[in-house]
């Protein structure tokens, strides 16, 4: 994020001594409406912290919001995939929020920096990500702004969930109306809320509705819901009208596809939860990171079981006589063995010198060196047609906007 204003003026040293007292700020680390996150030290012990440094003078709002994202925080603690909150300094014009620092920054650049995840790598940020909205879920609290910019990734590249900026404490079945968010990852029923005046109003499903909105968004790099004009896209949220069409997907197996069609459901009811979610198919293969050697040495350990159940068989083949029921077993795991050779030949992606003279983007190979070129030139993804654009990733409207840009778009 913004690092270009690394020298600006920092607040007056009398308002916060206590803050200046006891941590060193450092560069900024990322910015947001009313707020500016710098590194930081704590000078007795040189442990570095990330501190949320808020101007109150600007809006008088921003005092009762950050008490309530403070009352918030301490509510989620003590959740591995949730930001620890560590200090807090409140003064007349700015409250000083310090954090655990996230090293990696937020999980927008990381994909930024890489165009897509793979099935694997999705693999390990959802199931991280869901773990940590299971955790605010079950202490009441719904998130309401759940997108790659507000998780943050430490040390160790696992997920720390944070900016509870618009986070809600909801009372026995309480429901919401307030129409807050980022625009494309804003669920249905937040629209619906804020255009019908029948509409009940929403709950902790906008989380759920906003993991698979991230979860489509890591594989292919670009956003299931964008289109140029943004009623449209409001509009094809509220129908749920989104596609895996584009060549990216050819390549992404069906468990995935599967969660994302659980989780872009348009009504609230009929979507899976997150415990549900939690149990799908995709997160039952062998999951985690390439660097992950635990997680490969249980994979290993579970092939290699695979193995000796085979091979046991055969052995008992070979020892004992004449066994009907034995051989058609045998049988079967021949076929099935064939059919997985022969589609082996088919599985790899055809290489044929007229696609990739005609549409080459459908070729991955060329597909990569086409994205890495254009990374390279315009720093963003620029991409075909009005549907699918990854540069819409750029262009979140600020949050607070939001209001008037939809209420502007509405009278259109
Ligand atoms: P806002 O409510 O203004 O969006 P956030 O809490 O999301 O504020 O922080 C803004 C940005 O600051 C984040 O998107 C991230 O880039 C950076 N940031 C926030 N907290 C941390 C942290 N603990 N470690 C590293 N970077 C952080
Ligand atoms: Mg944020």
């Amino acid at each position: 994020m913004a690092k270009e204003e690394e020298y600006d003026k920092l607040p007056d040293k009398d308002a916060a001594k206590e803050f200046y007292a006891k941590y060193e700020p450092k560069e900024i680390l990322g910015r947001g409406i009313s707020s500016t996150v710098r590194r930081c030290i704590e000078k007795e012990t040189g442990k570095e912290f990330a501190a949320k440094i808020i101007d109150l003078s600007n809006d008088d709002s921003s005092l009762e919001a950050t008490r309530q994202e403070i009352s918030i925080l301490r509510i989620v603690a003590g959740h591995p995939y949730i930001i620890e909150l560590q200090d807090v300094f409140e003064s007349s014009t700015f409250i000083f929020l310090v954090f655990e620092l996230c090293k990696h920054g937020e999980l927008f650049d990381y994909l930024t920096s890489v165009v897509a995840l793979s099935e694997k790598k999705t693999r390990y940020i959802m199931k991280q990500v869901f773990e940590g909205v299971h955790h605010i879920h079950s202490k009441g609290v719904v998130h309401r702004d759940l997108k790659p910019e507000n998780i943050l990734l430490d040390d160790n590249l696992n997920v720390k969930i944070t900016d509870f900026g618009f986070a809600k404490k909801l009372e026995n079945e309480e429901l919401l109306h307030d129409l807050c968010g980022t625009p494309g990852y804003l669920a249905p029923e937040t629209l619906k809320t804020n255009m019908f005046e029948d509409f009940p109003g929403y709950s902790f499903e906008v989380d759920i509705w906003a993991c698979g909105v991230i979860m489509y968004t890591l594989l292919v790099g670009c956003p299931p819901f964008w289109h140029r004009k943004q009623m449209i896209m409001l509009r094809n949220i509220m129908d749920g009208k989104y596609s895996f069409t584009s060549p990216e997907w050819a390549d992404i197996s069906e468990a995935p596809k599967d969660l994302i069609r659980k989780l872009l459901v348009v009504d609230p009811k009929q979507r899976i939860s997150v415990s549900e979610a939690l149990r799908h198919e995709f997160f039952q293969a062998v999951h985690l990171w390439d660097q992950d050697i635990m997680s490969l040495k249980e994979s290993l350990k579970k092939s290699s079981r695979r193995y000796s159940r085979i091979s046991e068989l055969t052995l008992k083949l070979q020892q004992s006589k004449f066994n009907p029921r034995r051989k058609f077993q045998m049988a079967i795991l021949f076929v099935r063995a064939m059919i997985r050779i022969q589609r082996l030949r088919f599985t790899p992606e055809p290489l044929s010198l007229d696609t990739a003279r005609i549409d080459p983007y459908r070729v991955k190979l060329l597909r990569k060196v086409v994205d890495g070129c254009a990374f390279r030139v315009y720093g963003h993804w620029v991409k075909k047609g009005e549907g699918q654009n990854r540069a819409a990733l750029f262009e979140n409207t600020p949050k607070t906007e939001l209001k008037h840009i939809y209420v502007t778009n509405l009278s259109r």
